[in-house]
């Protein structure tokens, strides 16, 4: 999942770039996309990166006693920033969590 393969075959990488993804894996064939909106399922995985992520440096931030104006700035900043990561990561995690599920087709031997 870290380094962003494919779930099938563990060596196909499944970002092309940034934010475009393979339609299949290089290596293995594995379609990624299995059916139209296959990926609307990568949003709560996305929310929930997102809530943990802003919770935790808006609990540390007020711990620290900053104002709430600096805290709504440091937030917004870091949602921008980190939305290219959440994004990929959030399919590769719904992509292997699916698989693991349905394993289908299964790698040919
Ligand atoms: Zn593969």
């Amino acid at each position: 999942v870290l380094r962003q393969r494919c779930p099938r075959c563990f060596r196909g990488p499944i970002f092309r770039r940034l934010l475009l993804i393979h339609r299949q894996c290089p290596v293995c064939g594995l379609k990624f996309e299995r059916e139209p909106g296959y990926f609307t399922g990568a949003m709560y995985v996305s929310y929930g990166i997102g809530i943990l992520t802003t919770a935790a440096v808006y609990i540390t931030l007020l711990v620290l006693g900053q104002s709430l104006w600096l805290i709504g700035a440091i937030l917004l900043a870091q949602v921008v920033v980190q939305m290219p990561v959440v994004f990929q990561y959030s399919r590769v995690i719904w992509l292997h969590v699916d698989y693991g599920f349905d394993p289908s087709p299964p790698l040919p031997r």
